[in-house]
């Protein structure tokens, strides 16, 4: 492990000397999947990598909860496209299965409706014919068209236009046409609701991108592709839970010669300019004071909250305040983590608990932000695979409900615990019965801890909300509309949330850093130089 931090000091960070033999420096912000996925991608080009981590321990919104003997992945549990993975530790010289044992699920999750009947989603064709026929066998031919459909939205939007960095607008005016052919204008909503005439069908088809943030009802249609995702490459388990990949992510970093810095919080981004020009990223400065110097500084904290407090106003010509404040945000969540001293046999590791609305309540969540009385549910249950997960003989769950951004105006401090004991009360009418009885250590995460612990703005847990106008080139930019050397990565730029957009956010962004030159007879991974340097 190497460490490149400059001792603090007075005046302003001078861009960091690039001698012939030195890798030039980055420092990235934020050790989520994707700021992890950067470091890997840019030490093995030869950049010298520091992440530096505001929490205590690294993963981000893949934090990880351990209490009582139980461990609580605090986000992501849905593993899908592990060659996303597999790439990063193959680009390292290694392999992902000697880090991560990754489990295939089968079914994929239960989606459970408010009266009681469930569809059992897999990546088994026949199985979900089967599933679909259940429900409406009319709708067998519009399940045939809608795969066909989605299977298109994958090649275009994952293979084709996933990994893109959309720096400049003929990089839009390129993606255009298949934009247009594939009517990405339509909601996906609208989109199955022209294959399925059986309403819980079309919740079963269109309910996927609210895994990433998106309504809907409004999210384009292209995210149909998740559902092909998911029957390609399955929907996965890493053993010993979602930290587990993360450990491993860090591993392969300092295997690479890189170094994480936790309890590392950034509080500014220094920028150098002349009048008039556009400003340089020449480094940064932590909350305590101490400064380093880099070539580059990528930032995989929330991107909205990196322009509005972390680049000084001066520096900003596009990300305004006023360009800030007129986005619209994805929703936020409210997570229950806990553990039972009995296990729930009956319940499957993943499992949607619909309520009585869908449209009605989307609409509160993403259009009205109001706290709504009634709520749909995702409910984890790891130690269905993982006994790992928990005591012997008991559970471990977390329960996700997906509630509004701060412009609530919820006090959580508040209304937190009546809200969880709401859920505690559905959850033990339906599927977890005597629940209370049996909880014996407790978790909650709010919209406000998005906010105070992640420094999620308005404590949206996904960033901008990924609607058309809000995507590709319309979103921001991994490299920085207003400042030189800076540059985004994670879920706040393209293609934005989900573990496989924050990686493919990582491919993107090697595309736009500056190039590396190998100096003649400098051995590999030394000696390179940013291409002009
Ligand atoms: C509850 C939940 C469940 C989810 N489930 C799934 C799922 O099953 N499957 C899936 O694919 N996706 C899921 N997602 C989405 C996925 O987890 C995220 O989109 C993805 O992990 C975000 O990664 P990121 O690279 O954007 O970084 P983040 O995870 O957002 O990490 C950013 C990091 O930056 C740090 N940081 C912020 N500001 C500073 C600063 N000033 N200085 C230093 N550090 C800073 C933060 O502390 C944080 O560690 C889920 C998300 C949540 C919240």
């Amino acid at each position: 492990m190497k460490t490149l931090y400059e001792p603090a000091s007075a005046g302003p960070a001078a861009p960091a000397p690039m001698s012939r033999h030195a890798r030039p420096r980055a420092v990235v912000i934020g050790s989520g999947f994707g700021g992890l996925a950067a470091a890997i991608r840019m030490q093995v080009k030869g950049w010298q990598v520091t992440v530096l981590e505001k929490l205590d321990a690294p993963g981000g919104r893949a934090y990880v909860h351990r209490q009582d003997g139980y461990t609580f992945d605090a986000g992501p549990t849905i593993i899908t496209a592990p060659f996303m993975l597999e790439e990063l530790w193959a680009l390292a010289g290694k392999r992902l299965a000697d880090d991560v044992e990754l489990r295939a699920m089968d079914p994929f999750y239960r989606i459970r409706f408010d009266d009681g009947t469930w569809f059992d989603y897999s990546g088994d064709i026949e199985q979900t014919r089967r599933e679909v026929a259940r429900f409406c066998a009319a709708d067998l031919p519009g399940f045939e068209r809608f795969v066909a459909e989605a299977a298109d939205c994958y090649r275009m939007g994952f293979e084709e236009l996933g990994s893109i960095a959309y720096d400049t607008i003929g990089d839009l005016i390129k993606a255009s046409p298949r934009l247009f052919q594939m009517r990405g204008w339509r909601s996906i909503y609208k989109m199955v609701s022209g294959h399925f005439s059986n309403e819980k069908l079309r919740v079963v088809m269109s309910f996927h991108p609210l895994l990433i943030g998106g309504n809907p009802f409004s999210v384009t249609c292209i995210y149909s592709l998740i559902n092909t995702l998911e029957r390609r490459y399955g929907v996965h388990w890493a053993m010993g839970g979602t930290g587990t990949i993360v450990r491993g992510m860090v591993k392969l970093l300092e295997s690479l010669g890189g170094t994480l810095r936790c309890n590392a919080e950034v509080q500014q981004i220094e920028v150098q300019s002349a009048p008039g020009a556009r400003g340089r990223a020449t480094g940064v400065q932590l909350a305590g004071g101490e400064r380093l110097a880099a070539d580059v500084v990528v930032s995989n904290a929330d991107t909205m909250w990196t322009y509005k407090h972390l680049v000084a106003p001066e520096h900003r010509r596009h990300w305004t305040e006023k360009r800030i404040d007129k986005g619209r945000y994805s929703m936020s969540l409210f997570v229950w983590y806990f553990g039972t001293d009995k296990r729930y046999d009956d319940v499957p590791h993943h499992m949607m608990l619909l309520g009585p609305r869908y449209e009605g309540l989307l609409t509160d969540i993403f259009k009205r932000h109001k706290l709504a009385q009634d709520f749909s549910l995702y409910l984890h249950r790891p130690s269905a695979t993982d006994p790992s997960m928990a005591p012997a003989g008991c559970d471990a769950f977390y329960v996700l409900s997906p509630v509004p951004h701060l412009d609530s105006g919820t006090n959580w401090a508040a209304e937190a615990e009546p809200y969880r004991r709401r859920i505690e009360a559905a959850l033990e009418d339906t599927v977890l019965p005597g629940l209370r009885q049996h909880v014996v250590t407790s978790k909650l995460t709010t919209p406000q801890d998005f906010k105070d612990n992640l420094l999620a703005y308005k404590g949206a847990a996904f960033g901008l909300e990924p609607l058309l106008l809000q995507s590709a080139w319309f979103r921001p930019h991994n490299r920085s509309e207003d400042v030189e050397g800076l540059f985004m990565v994670g879920a706040g730029t393209h293609p934005g949330a989900g573990i496989p957009g924050v990686l493919m956010s990582a491919k993107a962004l090697e595309s736009v850093l500056p190039p590396m030159q190998q100096p003649q007879g400098a051995p590999r991974g030394d000696g390179l130089l940013p291409a002009g340097a």
